[in-house]
């Protein structure tokens, strides 16, 4: 199995930093602290970071078409402008679940966002998986989720791989692109327990995935199809939330990390908690889907 470790890029000292997403036209990163209430964009090329606060907990941000950012919150999905700054309301699919928020969140291969919550007493079954299709319009795709993590398309769009951290496991549906339906849902990868949990995740133009382990001090890479484990990004840090692909050649993995959940001892011996890091695996992915809407 290969292994290589990965570089500090920003010492942000996220409490729960997550989500990043890179947009190709302007080459910078999107990243969120839950949190901390914060959308952020890196410039990696500077290292100059924005951040706007939201005023509540923020599970995803993606860009859209116009250069601005759609959220999913705790008060469900916003839009912010980053030229102004301003936050507007969009839709909240689960105001009447005030135990639950949006958390991981990523644009499908044709602009709609799927972004699924999460029970903050993680109670079984309370949470959902929605998709957004471009006009707002919202629907239920999964319902009996506790804690909706990582999520990606195969390249040939015909497949969608999908975490549910609890199960520990990834599982696929069936992907219809035309109408963003999901179906025939089945396990294709088992997350050892000594790992760690699978967390956030992202696919390579090998057909790879990169699942992030909570607890487990890195990236895993595993081949959907035969579920082996075939790589690791090591980071010197415990709870490693999400990652992406991006810079000028889509070639580094961009990879989130968090201080909760650590102790006082943890955090004096992981002082890059919290940070952004950066590999480079020896492979390309994609950039993030803007929103189409
Ligand atoms: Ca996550």
């Amino acid at each position: 199995m290969q292994e290589i470790d990965a570089r500090c890029i920003f010492d942000g000292k996220a409490t729960l930093g997550e989500g990043p997403a890179w947009i190709a036209e302007s080459q910078r990163l999107i990243w969120v602290d839950i949190e901390r209430h914060l959308i952020n964009r890196l410039d990696p090329a500077t290292g100059k970071n924005e951040s706007w606060a939201v005023g509540c907990d923020v599970g995803f941000a993606v860009p859209d078409t116009s250069g601005n950012i759609v959220a999913g919150t705790r008060d469900g999905i916003i839009r912010l402008n980053t030229e102004t700054g301003e936050i507007t309301s969009v839709v909240d699919p689960e105001s009447d679940i005030p135990t639950n928020r949006f958390n991981d969140g990523k644009c499908d291969p044709r602009g709609r966002i799927f972004g699924g919550s999460i029970s903050y007493e993680r109670i079984v079954g309370d949470a959902s998986l929605y998709r957004f299709d471009t006009d707002f319009q919202v629907e239920k795709v999964q319902d009996g989720i506790t804690n909706s993590n990582g999520l990606t398309w195969s390249l040939d769009e015909k497949t969608f791989y999908y975490i549910d951290t609890p199960t520990r496991k990834v599982d696929a549906f069936d992907y219809d692109v035309e109408t963003g339906a999901i179906s025939n849902r089945r396990t294709v990868i088992n997350v050892p327990e000594d790992l760690g949990k699978p967390d956030g995740m992202t696919i390579d133009n090998e057909g790879m995935l990169w699942v992030c382990l909570w607890g487990g001090w890195g990236v895993t890479r595993w081949n959907p199809e035969t579920a082996e484990l075939i790589g690791k990004i090591n980071l010197p840090c415990k709870n490693v939330t999400s990652c992406c692909f991006g810079g000028p050649n889509l070639d580094q993995l961009f990879i989130s990390c968090a201080r909760t959940g650590l102790t006082a001892e943890e955090l004096a011996n992981q002082p890059q908690a919290g940070s952004l890091f950066v590999a480079e695996p020896g492979v390309s992915g994609q950039a993030a889907v803007a929103f189409g809407g």
